[in-house]
């Protein structure tokens, strides 16, 4: 047995230490496998690859900052170019005016500073006892303590024993059981509230209508901090910088991660408003004891700054909400397949099919790779999130494979089952 030392994230381990699959080589929406075998990167890798793989001007501007200064802390009145200037410019572009800036080095230490960072807040308020933070079902905010302790996906939290205490989590489509916690808890109680725009690993759930609105006059009613969890949902996936901005929504405090950079160089953070940071920047400062050796690390930063560029150059911020609407049209004629029960698509670039039986997701996901096409597996579905650089060819092709994939499992499903071979064939030809 070929067996492996690297003990992959979120894998079942007994079934892949001898069965990787070594990916070598990235060209814009395409990768290549050790065999030289392609595939089309339906993901973006895990939501993040926004500019798409390949850009030799990002790693020229991370090799610039290399040998000039590859890092040196941010503590205390310690800066560095590449922070302040993408500090300044993720300022500006967030829909809150005279935003600050504060960097971590990933999505799930983002998520733990905006919740700490909220809790630090009442306190310099002198209302210690708002502690409370509130998630939704189905939620992801990676997994760290909170991100763990306020994730709406069971399994995610199982095993772990006791989670951060003073957390919860509430339907996540439904305001009347938002505002009926916050009561329950008590509005005085509470410290914030974690929303994404549009869920991603939950499985690419679509906020109601007016949903989003919504939340903000909950939270206003109640004094709740608005944290809006744009990891997934920044940087283009949804047709601007923030994801929020689509709802005239200004939250107190944005996470962001993964396409600030497209993935090049580890980096997140947390946009707050001014109203958050003001206990912190004015007076005699409430210290916020919190951040990581590798905060504002200036190669990642040089990374961020790159990316942007690119993002801003080739117009491909708009490009999540321009190609919305195809996306959808490539995923919505799946629900037909006896296997899918539910399409999910339309606000942003990014989409999923829901699968029945669920553990079948897996399955469809493994079909289409074979097939060439990398899409995501999800706890019961398949998500397709591409770069925001696709063509509509390249989406076509992610509709054709998935239905493809999905009569491959359809037929081993069922390999004597007349019936269900019929209906894999006919769903081919349609
Ligand atoms: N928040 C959301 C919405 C995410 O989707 C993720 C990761 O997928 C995270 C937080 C955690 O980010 P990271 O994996 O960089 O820690």
């Amino acid at each position: 047995m070929s067996d492996t030392a690297l003990w992959h994230p979120f894998s079942n381990m007994a079934k892949v230490r001898d069965a990787e699959l070594t990916i070598t080589r990235g060209d814009d929406v395409w990768l290549w496998d050790e065999a030289g075998r392609r595939y089309l990167d339906a993901s973006a890798s895990l939501w993040y690859a926004n500019v798409g793989h390949g850009r030799r001007e990002i790693a020229d501007a991370v090799h610039a900052q290399m040998i000039v200064l590859e890092d040196f802390n941010a503590f205390g009145d310690i800066a560095n170019e590449p922070a302040l200037e993408l500090a300044r410019r993720l300022a500006d572009l967030a829909p809150m005016p005279d935003a600050k800036v504060f960097f971590t080095t990933g999505g799930g230490e983002a998520v733990d500073t905006a919740a700490k960072l909220a809790r630090r807040y009442w306190s310099a308020l002198g209302l210690p006892q708002r502690v409370h933070v509130i998630g939704r079902m189905a939620g992801y905010h990676g997994t760290n303590g909170f991100g763990t302790s306020i994730g709406g996906i069971e399994a995610n939290r199982a095993g772990f024993g006791p989670l951060v205490p003073h957390t919860s989590y509430v339907p996540f489509d439904s305001l009347e059981s938002l505002e009926a916690e916050i009561l329950r808890i008590g509005s005085d109680n509470v410290a914030a509230f974690f929303m994404e725009p549009v869920m991603g690993a939950g499985g690419v759930n679509l906020p109601p209508e007016s949903y989003v609105e919504g939340v903000a006059d909950v939270c206003e009613r109640h004094g709740v901090l608005l944290i809006c969890d744009s990891v997934i949902c920044g940087f283009g996936r949804l047709g601007s910088w923030y994801g929020i901005e689509r709802w005239g929504v200004e939250p107190d405090m944005i996470t962001f991660a993964k396409g600030v950079t497209s993935g090049y160089l580890p980096l997140g953070g947390v946009v707050t408003s001014s109203r958050v940071a003001e206990p912190f920047w004015t007076g005699d400062g409430a210290l916020f004891r919190h951040g990581a050796t590798y905060s504002a690390h200036p190669t990642c930063c040089a990374a961020g700054i790159a990316n942007i560029d690119i993002l801003e150059r080739e117009g491909l911020i708009a490009r999540g909400a321009e190609l919305e609407g195809a996306l959808d049209a490539v995923l919505r004629p799946l629900a037909d397949h006896p296997l899918v029960t539910e399409v999910r698509a339309g606000i942003g670039l990014m989409g999923a099919i829901e699968i029945d039986p669920p553990a079948l997701a897996a399955t469809v996901a493994v079909a289409a790779r074979e097939r060439g096409v990398m899409p995501r597996a999800l706890v019961s579905s398949v998500a397709v999130s591409p770069p925001l650089t696709i063509q509509q060819p390249e989406l076509e092709l992610i509709g054709s494979t998935l239905r493809e994939a999905l009569d491959d499992v359809l037929e081993q499903a069922a390999p004597h089952n007349g019936a269900a071979s019929s209906a894999a064939r006919s769903t081919t030809a349609r």
